[in-house]
């Protein structure tokens, strides 16, 4: 993608709203900076979803290491999973933090899976992308962000994956108010950047190198891609 004009937001003085975010200007930016960044997260699209689920509230090497277990342990296929014991399958996703819980959710995805789809991913994944979107939010303990990887990452398709790196960046520039709502900030990264799931991935995983090089909880402006479009007065941390 080319830029074409780097415009930074500031405040209208017309009552006009304020132009949009320069979604496509920051991409083209950071993947100047640093170039692609061969993200593709799990060998399976089952795999796709465990680690969707498995990485709530975890960094993901934990993840890896449960879903190293699981695959120890023939697990890692719908139909092992929904056949474990329950508390047999908390104790193989231990590391990966809140295990009881995230072992109801792996559950409630293959129960979901057998009961409507005879557990194939295939039947689940010719359904429409809004259909399979309200599916996948059905399910206990999937929400909007593991349900947005699952569609981008396992189905391959385009819907932008909005995760706290990615809000964090966003507030800290003042491009969305912090009370903004998940599906809010997606659809204006989807209303900017084409429909396109290479691009949708690309994205996300250079938002998430940002988010652990530069916008920690303290950021790190003074190297970053993005500082040229830091507000007057430095980023919004409060
Ligand atoms: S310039 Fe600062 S606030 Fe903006 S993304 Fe980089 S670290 Fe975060």
């Amino acid at each position: 993608m080319t830029r074409k004009n780097k415009t930074k937001p500031r405040p209208r003085i017309d009552g006009a709203p304020p132009p949009p975010p320069p979604f496509r200007a920051v991409y083209d930016d950071l993947y100047r900076a640093w170039g692609p960044q061969h993200w593709w997260p799990g060998r399976t699209r089952f795999e796709i979803i465990v680690g969707a689920i498995l990485t709530q509230n975890t960094a993901w090497t934990n993840v890896e290491k449960a879903i190293r277990r699981l695959r120890i342990e023939r697990a890692l296929n719908p139909k092992s999973l929904h056949r474990a014991d329950l508390r047999t399958l908390a104790e193989w996703i231990r590391p990966a933090g809140y295990y009881n819980v995230k072992a109801k959710r792996l559950r409630a995805f293959t129960g979901m899976l057998f009961g409507r789809f005879d557990g194939k991913l295939s039947r689940l994944f010719a359904l429409d992308t809004p259909t399979l979107r309200d599916t996948l939010l059905s399910v206990n303990g999937i929400g909007p962000e593991t349900a947005d990887s699952i569609i981008l990452y396992a189905a391959h398709r385009p819907r932008f994956v909005i995760d706290t790196y990615t809000r964090r960046v966003l507030v800290r520039h003042g491009w969305i108010d912090r009370r903004a709502g998940y599906d809010d900030i997606a659809e204006q990264f989807m209303r900017a950047i084409p429909e396109d799931t290479s691009l949708y991935n690309e994205f996300h995983a250079l938002i998430v190198r940002l988010g652990k090089e530069h916008c920690r909880a303290r950021p790190h402006c003074e190297a970053c891609p993005l500082k040229a479009y830091l507000p007057k007065g430095g980023p919004h941390l409060r």
